[in-house]
């Protein structure tokens, strides 16, 4: 589907496989490493994505970074940090909306065209996936509204329920 001038695809699969400008990573506030979608990232990606990591001192919740992408396929990692679900005194919708957005800025102040992201805070986090959704379409749609250099989005689900969830939202 296309939002604007962005395409948008749904699919399943692991990001860690994508050939795209930049993927993003859900993180911690730490950028330092942990389970799930981050733990494949710095495994299959290697040390040198850890050691750019390291740099930044950490990230905000909300906030994105960006590093080299070590030995991915794709050009860049872009490190955001989505809320734990529950947490946040009811600022979960706004700090998930702004992961979406600032790591899509971040791609955009580095011209690139094409960008992966996983289901964030979906996941450890612990963020309802039907509520989540929501939040991500509106992130982009907004984004969209803006001029930039980004023309592909695909959103990576790694689970059949996902998927489906993502998929029957977005028609
Ligand atoms: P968070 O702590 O932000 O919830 P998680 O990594 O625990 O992050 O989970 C976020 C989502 O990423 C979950 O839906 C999880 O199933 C998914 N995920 C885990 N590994 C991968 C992967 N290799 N590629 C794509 N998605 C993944």
């Amino acid at each position: 589907m296309r939002i604007g001038d962005i395409n948008i695809n749904i699919k399943m699969g692991d990001i860690t496989e994508e050939k795209v400008d930049a993927i993003v990573n859900a993180a911690n506030n730490t950028l330092l490493g942990g389970g799930g979608v981050d733990g494949a990232i710095h495994k299959k990606g290697g040390p040198a994505i850890l050691e750019q990591c390291k740099k930044h001192s950490g990230c905000p919740t909300g906030e994105a970074k960006i590093t080299t992408a070590g030995n991915l396929p794709c050009k860049y990692v872009i490190h955001t940090v989505g809320p734990m679900y529950g947490r946040s005194d009811s600022m979960e919708e706004v700090l998930l909306y702004n992961a979406y957005t600032n790591s899509l800025k971040l791609a955009a102040e580095y011209n690139l065209k094409s960008i992966s992201f996983p289901s964030i805070s979906t996941g450890a986090y612990g963020y309802p996936i039907d509520e989540a959704v929501e939040v991500v379409k509106r992130a982009i749609e907004d984004f969209s509204r803006n001029e930039s250099t980004i023309r592909e989005i695909n959103l990576i689900l790694f689970s059949n329920y996902n998927f489906k969830i993502y998929s029957d939202y977005f028609e």
